[in-house]
């Protein structure tokens, strides 16, 4: 993807903080942290999403994670790290090359990652684990 810039940092040819890299993904500080220590993981290949990531690339690249999520913590002293990956403008991507965020967490810091639980009604979680099972 010749105007995609996580190709381009990915491959190397923008210069960046690496923290880690092979054959398959290049880990870097993000520009703009949640958090003091924010790394993001970027594939190599381009990929758009995960939706579009093939089974093989996946266990690749997500075979990172542990040891970088172990390296965010023991550097920060992180009380906790979100690992997340966002897929399409809803859920928050900003750049359309997949990447996995890891965010170091402190106790009472002011990190926006979460939810308000919501609830289902009585049958309607069945119902729906039933329909994604279908589309799986
Ligand atoms: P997302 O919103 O999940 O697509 O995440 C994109 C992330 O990439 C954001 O956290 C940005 O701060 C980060 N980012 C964008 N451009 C760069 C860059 N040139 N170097 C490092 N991080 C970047
Ligand atoms: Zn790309």
């Amino acid at each position: 993807m010749a105007d995609c810039i996580f190709c381009k940092i990915a491959k190397g040819e923008i210069p960046s903080a690496t923290v880690f890299e092979n054959d398959d993904v290049r880990v870097i500080m993000d520009i703009g942290p949640a958090a003091k220590g924010h790394a993001i993981m970027l594939a190599k290949k381009h990929v758009p999403n995960i939706y579009e990531l093939d089974p093989e690339d996946a266990a690749k690249i997500f075979s990172v994670a542990p040891k970088i999520a172990r390296a965010v913590q023991k550097t920060t002293g992180a009380d906790g790290i979100n690992v997340l990956q966002n897929n399409g403008e809803a859920s928050g991507q900003t750049v359309f090359h997949l990447h996995v965020h890891f965010i170091p967490r402190f106790k009472g810091d002011s990190v926006q990652v979460g939810w308000k639980p919501g609830e289902y009604a009585d049958g309607e979680a069945a119902k729906l684990a039933e329909e994604i099972k279908k589309n799986i």
